[in-house]
């Protein structure tokens, strides 16, 4: 799968993509991450990605044609879909990480300032936001994608059954019971003994009943 991200500062995620199991999954060319910087779109000798908004207000907005010109030199995959990152998206789920983790190809748009031009929204097929809550920029919303995404593809992760498992996969409100590893005791906080008795039936059951608690105490 190809990730693309559109970006006024195209290393800034590089420390981070080559670690992990994004290094590994690049590595095995499962996955591919391009950055494209924004400015080099533009047509004037400053290379000016921005501009002040229409009506007045603070900071500055993406201008919109560095944007389009960017998306059509962007060679377009069978599977492909193009994402605005903006806190005004819908929310970005395990269950939007697993449909995405289906295409060929994801095109990220990662504003800065006060955000892009309103007719980006032309170029794209949906507008997504992390969380209810503002950052400065688009890059740490892209690679949070890139990440819950690449982990569903298959051969990306060590342990295949490890993403099946996970919190909110079996449905929407699943969350993973507590997992334990040695030392069996610490201090006064011993391991449920019921995970040392090698009954899996009664272990699995365990699990469900804690799962279902972490659920009712997130909820609280
Ligand atoms: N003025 C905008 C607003 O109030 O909605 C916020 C702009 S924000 C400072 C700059 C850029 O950071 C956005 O264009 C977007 O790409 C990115 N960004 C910030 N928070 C985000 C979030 N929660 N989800 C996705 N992208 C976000």
């Amino acid at each position: 799968m190809e990730f693309d991200i559109l970006t006024i500062f195209p290393n800034i995620l590089d420390s981070y993509f080559k670690e992990t199991i994004i290094k590994r999954a690049v590595k095995k060319r499962l996955i591919q991450i391009q950055m494209h910087n924004i400015r080099d779109f533009t047509v004037d000798k400053h290379h000016t990605v921005d501009d002040r908004p229409y009506g007045g207000g603070p900071g500055m907005i993406f201008k919109l044609e560095p944007i389009f010109r960017a998306l059509k030199k962007i060679n377009r995959r069978k599977k492909s879909k193009i994402v605005l990152l903006t806190p005004t998206g819908k929310q970005f789920t395990q269950q939007k990480a697993k449909s995405y983790a289906k295409l060929d190809q994801l095109i990220l748009i990662a504003g800065r300032y006060e955000g892009v031009d309103a007719r980006v929204e032309k170029l794209v097929s949906e507008k997504i936001s992390i969380g209810p809550y503002v950052l400065s920029g688009g890059e740490l919303p892209a690679a949070v994608i890139i990440e819950a995404v690449a982990r569903l593809i298959p051969g990306v992760l060590g342990h295949e059954d490890s993403a099946k498992s996970d919190s909110f996969t079996i449905n929407k409100e699943y969350l993973e019971y507590p997992q334990y590893t040695r030392p069996v005791k610490f201090k006064n906080w011993p391991v449920p003994t019921i995970l040392l008795s090698g009954n899996h039936k009664s272990i699995e059951l365990w699990r469900n009943k804690n799962s279902k608690k972490a659920r009712k105490k997130r909820k609280k």
